[in-house]
Protein backbone atom coordinates (compact mmCIF):
# COMPACT_ATOMS: atom_id res chain seq x y z
CA UNK A 1 0.00 0.00 0.00
CA UNK A 2 2.73 2.29 1.55
CA UNK A 3 5.06 1.56 -1.73
CA UNK A 4 1.91 1.94 -4.20
CA UNK A 5 1.24 5.54 -3.10
CA UNK A 6 4.57 6.68 -3.41
CA UNK A 7 5.19 5.16 -6.47
CA UNK A 8 2.20 7.27 -7.61
CA UNK A 9 3.06 10.13 -5.24
CA UNK A 10 5.42 13.15 -5.40
CA UNK A 11 7.73 11.33 -7.48
CA UNK A 12 10.74 11.73 -5.01
CA UNK A 13 13.78 13.93 -6.27
CA UNK A 14 16.82 12.71 -6.90
CA UNK A 15 20.48 14.04 -6.71
CA UNK A 16 20.29 17.41 -8.28
CA UNK A 17 16.28 17.50 -8.65
CA UNK A 18 14.10 19.90 -7.81
CA UNK A 19 12.76 19.39 -3.91
CA UNK A 20 9.56 17.46 -3.09
CA UNK A 21 6.54 19.81 -3.54
CA UNK A 22 5.81 21.78 -0.13
CA UNK A 23 2.23 22.19 0.89
CA UNK A 24 0.08 24.21 3.71
CA UNK A 25 -2.36 22.80 5.41
CA UNK A 26 -5.02 25.15 7.15
CA UNK A 27 -7.64 23.61 9.55
CA UNK A 28 -8.60 24.01 12.83
CA UNK A 29 -9.15 20.49 13.68
CA UNK A 30 -6.15 19.10 15.39
CA UNK A 31 -6.82 15.63 13.92
CA UNK A 32 -7.52 16.30 10.51
CA UNK A 33 -4.56 18.53 9.97
CA UNK A 34 -2.52 15.65 12.04
CA UNK A 35 -4.09 13.01 9.52
CA UNK A 36 -3.66 15.40 6.08
CA UNK A 37 -0.21 15.68 6.91
CA UNK A 38 0.82 12.27 7.77
CA UNK A 39 -0.41 11.34 4.83
CA UNK A 40 0.94 14.14 2.60
CA UNK A 41 4.15 12.91 4.12
CA UNK A 42 3.59 9.56 2.83
CA UNK A 43 3.83 10.93 -0.32
CA UNK A 44 6.57 12.00 0.19
CA UNK A 45 5.58 15.85 0.24
CA UNK A 46 6.85 18.07 2.41
CA UNK A 47 4.37 20.20 5.08
CA UNK A 48 3.61 23.34 6.84
CA UNK A 49 0.61 23.34 8.96
CA UNK A 50 -1.42 26.05 10.36
CA UNK A 51 -4.39 26.36 12.92
CA UNK A 52 -6.26 29.09 11.58
CA UNK A 53 -6.63 31.50 8.29
CA UNK A 54 -4.36 34.06 9.63
CA UNK A 55 -1.71 31.69 10.77
CA UNK A 56 -2.06 30.55 6.98
CA UNK A 57 -1.75 33.56 5.57
CA UNK A 58 1.47 34.40 7.14
CA UNK A 59 2.79 30.92 6.35
CA UNK A 60 1.93 31.42 2.86
CA UNK A 61 3.70 34.38 2.44
CA UNK A 62 6.77 32.92 4.58
CA UNK A 63 7.05 29.59 3.05
CA UNK A 64 5.66 30.35 -0.27
CA UNK A 65 4.21 26.61 -0.79
CA UNK A 66 3.63 24.96 -4.16
CA UNK A 67 -0.39 24.16 -2.82
CA UNK A 68 -2.47 25.70 -0.05
CA UNK A 69 -5.12 23.52 1.56
CA UNK A 70 -7.62 25.46 3.43
CA UNK A 71 -10.35 24.76 5.97
CA UNK A 72 -13.38 27.08 5.29
CA UNK A 73 -14.12 26.82 8.72
CA UNK A 74 -11.48 28.22 10.81
CA UNK A 75 -11.01 30.66 13.49
CA UNK A 76 -9.37 34.69 13.08
CA UNK A 77 -10.02 34.50 9.27
CA UNK A 78 -12.21 31.44 7.30
CA UNK A 79 -10.62 30.22 4.31
CA UNK A 80 -12.62 32.14 2.19
CA UNK A 81 -11.18 35.77 3.78
CA UNK A 82 -7.90 33.98 3.73
CA UNK A 83 -8.16 32.80 0.49
CA UNK A 84 -8.71 37.11 -0.68
CA UNK A 85 -6.07 37.81 0.34
CA UNK A 86 -3.65 35.23 -0.72
CA UNK A 87 -5.29 36.03 -4.15
CA UNK A 88 -4.40 39.84 -3.56
CA UNK A 89 -0.83 39.34 -2.65
CA UNK A 90 1.07 39.13 -6.32
CA UNK A 91 3.64 37.09 -4.02
CA UNK A 92 1.15 34.51 -3.46
CA UNK A 93 -1.66 35.22 -6.08
CA UNK A 94 -0.31 32.15 -8.12
CA UNK A 95 -0.12 29.42 -5.61
CA UNK A 96 -2.64 26.75 -5.83
CA UNK A 97 -5.88 26.55 -3.20
CA UNK A 98 -8.08 23.84 -2.40
CA UNK A 99 -10.78 24.31 -0.22
CA UNK A 100 -11.66 21.47 2.58
CA UNK A 101 -15.33 22.21 3.95
CA UNK A 102 -18.19 20.40 5.87
CA UNK A 103 -20.09 23.06 4.26
CA UNK A 104 -21.26 21.13 1.54
CA UNK A 105 -23.19 24.27 0.10
CA UNK A 106 -23.49 25.29 -3.15
CA UNK A 107 -23.07 28.78 -2.73
CA UNK A 108 -19.89 27.85 -0.13
CA UNK A 109 -18.21 25.97 -3.20
CA UNK A 110 -19.54 28.65 -5.85
CA UNK A 111 -17.72 31.33 -3.68
CA UNK A 112 -14.62 30.06 -3.18
CA UNK A 113 -13.80 28.85 -6.69
CA UNK A 114 -15.07 32.51 -8.00
CA UNK A 115 -12.08 33.63 -5.24
CA UNK A 116 -9.68 31.91 -7.11
CA UNK A 117 -9.43 28.31 -5.27
CA UNK A 118 -8.44 25.73 -8.08
CA UNK A 119 -10.63 23.14 -6.13
CA UNK A 120 -12.90 22.24 -3.41
CA UNK A 121 -12.99 18.77 -1.28
CA UNK A 122 -16.09 18.24 0.87
CA UNK A 123 -15.60 17.05 4.47
CA UNK A 124 -16.02 14.75 5.43
CA UNK A 125 -13.32 13.07 2.73
CA UNK A 126 -11.83 10.36 1.41
CA UNK A 127 -8.06 11.13 2.27
CA UNK A 128 -7.72 9.17 -1.75
CA UNK A 129 -9.37 11.61 -3.07
CA UNK A 130 -7.80 14.69 -1.91
CA UNK A 131 -4.48 12.77 -2.49
CA UNK A 132 -5.80 12.78 -6.33
CA UNK A 133 -6.65 16.16 -6.45
CA UNK A 134 -3.41 17.31 -4.73
CA UNK A 135 -1.23 15.40 -7.71
CA UNK A 136 -3.16 17.26 -10.01
CA UNK A 137 -2.96 20.96 -8.39
CA UNK A 138 0.50 19.70 -8.21
CA UNK A 139 1.14 18.83 -11.75
CA UNK A 140 -0.77 21.83 -13.18
CA UNK A 141 1.41 24.02 -10.96
CA UNK A 142 4.56 22.44 -12.55
CA UNK A 143 2.55 23.06 -16.09
CA UNK A 144 2.22 26.72 -15.37
CA UNK A 145 5.51 27.28 -14.02
CA UNK A 146 7.37 26.02 -17.02
CA UNK A 147 5.42 27.72 -18.99
CA UNK A 148 5.95 30.92 -17.20
CA UNK A 149 9.73 30.17 -17.35
CA UNK A 150 9.38 29.12 -21.05
CA UNK A 151 8.42 32.78 -21.60
CA UNK A 152 10.40 34.78 -19.75
CA UNK A 153 13.17 32.93 -21.59
CA UNK A 154 11.44 33.81 -25.09
CA UNK A 155 11.42 36.91 -23.75
CA UNK A 156 14.90 37.32 -23.24
CA UNK A 157 16.03 36.06 -26.18
CA UNK A 158 14.20 38.48 -27.94
CA UNK A 159 15.45 41.04 -25.95
CA UNK A 160 19.16 40.03 -26.72
CA UNK A 161 18.40 39.49 -30.60
CA UNK A 162 16.96 43.21 -31.00
CA UNK A 163 20.26 44.35 -28.87
CA UNK A 164 22.22 42.42 -31.19
CA UNK A 165 20.55 43.56 -34.59
CA UNK A 166 21.40 47.23 -32.78
CA UNK A 167 25.56 46.13 -32.70
CA UNK A 168 27.59 45.89 -34.74
CA UNK A 169 29.57 42.88 -34.88
CA UNK A 170 33.31 43.34 -35.73
CA UNK A 171 33.48 46.72 -33.14
CA UNK A 172 30.68 45.94 -30.64
CA UNK A 173 29.76 49.61 -31.24
CA UNK A 174 25.96 50.54 -32.24
CA UNK A 175 25.12 49.88 -35.84
CA UNK A 176 23.40 52.64 -38.04
CA UNK A 177 19.96 51.10 -36.43
CA UNK A 178 21.28 51.53 -33.26
CA UNK A 179 22.41 55.17 -33.87
CA UNK A 180 18.71 55.93 -35.46
CA UNK A 181 17.22 54.64 -31.96
CA UNK A 182 19.67 56.56 -29.66
CA UNK A 183 19.27 59.64 -32.34
CA UNK A 184 15.64 59.60 -31.96
CA UNK A 185 16.12 59.52 -27.68
CA UNK A 186 18.84 62.31 -27.87
CA UNK A 187 16.73 64.45 -30.41
CA UNK A 188 13.53 64.36 -28.00
CA UNK A 189 15.79 64.78 -25.28
CA UNK A 190 17.74 67.83 -26.89
CA UNK A 191 14.42 69.85 -27.97
CA UNK A 192 12.48 68.90 -24.46
CA UNK A 193 14.67 70.49 -22.49
CA UNK A 194 16.26 73.09 -25.33
CA UNK A 195 19.63 71.64 -24.61
CA UNK A 196 22.45 71.31 -27.47
CA UNK A 197 23.22 68.46 -29.40
CA UNK A 198 25.96 67.88 -32.00
CA UNK A 199 27.33 65.41 -33.91
CA UNK A 200 31.14 64.08 -35.21
CA UNK A 201 31.56 61.75 -38.50
CA UNK A 202 35.10 60.56 -38.57
CA UNK A 203 36.25 59.03 -41.31
CA UNK A 204 39.63 57.19 -41.07
CA UNK A 205 42.16 58.33 -44.30
CA UNK A 206 43.09 56.10 -46.73
CA UNK A 207 42.29 53.29 -45.15
CA UNK A 208 41.98 50.91 -48.28
CA UNK A 209 46.05 51.39 -47.70
CA UNK A 210 46.07 49.24 -44.28
CA UNK A 211 44.40 46.47 -45.77
CA UNK A 212 46.06 46.63 -49.33
CA UNK A 213 49.70 46.57 -47.07
CA UNK A 214 48.45 44.42 -44.22
CA UNK A 215 45.53 42.45 -44.87
CA UNK A 216 42.08 42.58 -44.40
CA UNK A 217 42.69 40.92 -40.91
CA UNK A 218 45.19 43.77 -40.01
CA UNK A 219 42.64 45.94 -41.19
CA UNK A 220 40.08 44.55 -38.80
CA UNK A 221 42.04 44.40 -35.75
CA UNK A 222 43.20 48.49 -36.37
CA UNK A 223 39.52 49.16 -36.57
CA UNK A 224 38.44 47.52 -33.00
CA UNK A 225 41.65 49.40 -32.45
CA UNK A 226 39.87 52.84 -33.47
CA UNK A 227 36.88 51.78 -31.86
CA UNK A 228 38.12 51.55 -28.68
CA UNK A 229 40.03 54.62 -28.72
CA UNK A 230 37.30 56.42 -29.73
CA UNK A 231 35.18 55.13 -26.98
CA UNK A 232 38.07 55.74 -24.75
CA UNK A 233 38.39 59.80 -26.03
CA UNK A 234 34.53 60.67 -25.55
CA UNK A 235 32.13 60.60 -22.60
CA UNK A 236 29.94 57.65 -21.06
CA UNK A 237 26.89 60.29 -22.35
CA UNK A 238 28.22 59.96 -26.04
CA UNK A 239 27.27 57.71 -28.45
CA UNK A 240 29.51 56.29 -30.34
CA UNK A 241 28.23 54.36 -33.42
CA UNK A 242 29.59 52.35 -36.46
CA UNK A 243 28.18 54.44 -39.02
CA UNK A 244 29.77 52.58 -42.32
CA UNK A 245 33.25 50.45 -42.66
CA UNK A 246 35.46 52.80 -41.79
CA UNK A 247 33.34 55.84 -40.88
CA UNK A 248 32.11 56.18 -37.26
CA UNK A 249 29.96 58.87 -35.72
CA UNK A 250 29.53 60.23 -32.52
CA UNK A 251 26.43 61.92 -31.14
CA UNK A 252 27.22 64.47 -28.29
CA UNK A 253 24.24 65.78 -26.08
CA UNK A 254 24.58 68.59 -24.27
CA UNK A 255 27.32 70.41 -26.54
CA UNK A 256 27.03 73.19 -29.23
CA UNK A 257 29.42 73.52 -31.91
CA UNK A 258 32.48 74.71 -30.39
CA UNK A 259 32.76 72.15 -27.90
CA UNK A 260 31.54 69.48 -30.77
CA UNK A 261 34.92 71.19 -32.95
CA UNK A 262 37.35 70.72 -29.50
CA UNK A 263 35.71 67.18 -28.95
CA UNK A 264 36.72 66.24 -32.41
CA UNK A 265 40.34 67.70 -32.54
CA UNK A 266 40.96 65.93 -29.36
CA UNK A 267 40.19 62.42 -30.82
CA UNK A 268 41.87 63.57 -34.08
CA UNK A 269 44.82 64.22 -31.85
CA UNK A 270 44.43 61.02 -30.30
CA UNK A 271 44.75 59.31 -33.29
CA UNK A 272 47.53 61.19 -34.62
CA UNK A 273 49.53 60.79 -31.63
CA UNK A 274 49.64 56.77 -31.06
CA UNK A 275 50.26 53.69 -33.43
CA UNK A 276 47.75 50.70 -34.66
CA UNK A 277 48.19 47.17 -35.25
CA UNK A 278 50.10 45.09 -33.17
CA UNK A 279 54.09 43.73 -32.84
CA UNK A 280 56.62 44.75 -35.35
CA UNK A 281 53.41 45.40 -37.64
CA UNK A 282 52.21 48.86 -36.33
CA UNK A 283 50.99 51.91 -38.50
CA UNK A 284 49.95 55.79 -37.48
CA UNK A 285 46.09 56.29 -38.82
CA UNK A 286 44.57 59.69 -39.35
CA UNK A 287 41.28 61.14 -39.35
CA UNK A 288 38.98 63.44 -40.91
CA UNK A 289 36.16 65.02 -38.49
CA UNK A 290 33.00 66.77 -40.33
CA UNK A 291 31.17 68.40 -37.31
CA UNK A 292 27.41 69.69 -36.84
CA UNK A 293 25.25 71.39 -34.06
CA UNK A 294 21.75 70.32 -34.63
CA UNK A 295 19.63 73.15 -35.80
CA UNK A 296 16.09 73.97 -34.82
CA UNK A 297 14.41 73.38 -37.28
CA UNK A 298 16.36 70.23 -38.96
CA UNK A 299 15.92 66.92 -38.53
CA UNK A 300 18.46 64.64 -37.01
CA UNK A 301 19.31 63.04 -40.30
CA UNK A 302 19.54 66.63 -42.34
CA UNK A 303 22.54 67.21 -38.99
CA UNK A 304 24.14 64.23 -39.93
CA UNK A 305 24.32 65.52 -44.05
CA UNK A 306 25.81 68.64 -42.93
CA UNK A 307 28.35 66.41 -40.90
CA UNK A 308 28.96 64.69 -43.99
CA UNK A 309 29.62 67.60 -46.16
CA UNK A 310 32.10 69.07 -43.87
CA UNK A 311 33.74 65.75 -43.66
CA UNK A 312 33.69 66.24 -47.32
CA UNK A 313 35.55 69.50 -46.90
CA UNK A 314 38.01 68.13 -44.12
CA UNK A 315 38.62 65.43 -46.91
CA UNK A 316 39.30 68.26 -50.00
CA UNK A 317 41.14 70.42 -47.79
CA UNK A 318 44.09 67.92 -47.12
CA UNK A 319 42.73 64.93 -44.64
CA UNK A 320 43.49 64.67 -40.88
CA UNK A 321 41.37 68.00 -39.79
CA UNK A 322 38.35 69.16 -38.35
CA UNK A 323 35.83 70.99 -40.61
CA UNK A 324 32.47 72.35 -38.82
CA UNK A 325 29.31 73.02 -40.96
CA UNK A 326 28.56 76.27 -41.78
P1 LIG B 1 39.78 58.28 -47.61
O1 LIG B 1 40.90 58.97 -46.93
O2 LIG B 1 39.30 58.99 -48.78
O3 LIG B 1 38.68 58.00 -46.65
O4 LIG B 1 40.38 56.89 -48.11
P2 LIG B 1 39.95 55.47 -47.67
O5 LIG B 1 40.84 54.49 -48.30
O6 LIG B 1 39.86 55.40 -46.19
O7 LIG B 1 38.48 55.41 -48.21
P3 LIG B 1 37.74 54.45 -49.19
O8 LIG B 1 36.28 54.76 -49.01
O9 LIG B 1 38.32 54.55 -50.55
O10 LIG B 1 38.05 53.00 -48.68
C1 LIG B 1 37.55 52.54 -47.46
C2 LIG B 1 38.29 51.29 -47.14
O11 LIG B 1 37.88 50.77 -45.89
C3 LIG B 1 38.06 50.23 -48.18
C4 LIG B 1 37.50 49.08 -47.42
O12 LIG B 1 38.03 47.87 -47.84
C5 LIG B 1 37.89 49.37 -46.01
N1 LIG B 1 36.95 48.80 -45.09
C6 LIG B 1 35.66 49.13 -44.92
N2 LIG B 1 35.09 48.30 -43.99
C7 LIG B 1 36.05 47.45 -43.57
C8 LIG B 1 36.08 46.37 -42.66
O13 LIG B 1 35.10 46.02 -42.00
N3 LIG B 1 37.26 45.72 -42.49
C9 LIG B 1 38.37 46.06 -43.20
N4 LIG B 1 39.47 45.37 -42.97
N5 LIG B 1 38.36 47.05 -44.09
C10 LIG B 1 37.23 47.75 -44.29
MG1 LIG C 1 38.37 56.59 -45.27
MG1 LIG D 1 34.90 56.09 -45.95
Amino acid sequence: MKTESRAAGAGQAGAGEAPAPLILVADDEPVILALIKRRLEWEEYRVVTAEDGGRAVEAARRALPDLIILDVMMPVLDGLQACRLLKDDPATRDIPVIFLSALDDTDTKVSGLALGADDYVSKPFRVEELLARVRVAIRLKRERDCLRQRAEELRRSAEAASEMSMTDALTGLLNRYGLQRALQRELSEARRYARPLSCLLLDIDFFKAVNDTYGHAAGDAALVQAARALTESVRGSDVVCRYGGEEFLVLAPETAAPGAAALAEKIRQAFSTRLFGDGARTFPLTLSVGVAELRDSESGNDMIARADEALYHAKQSGRDRVEAAE
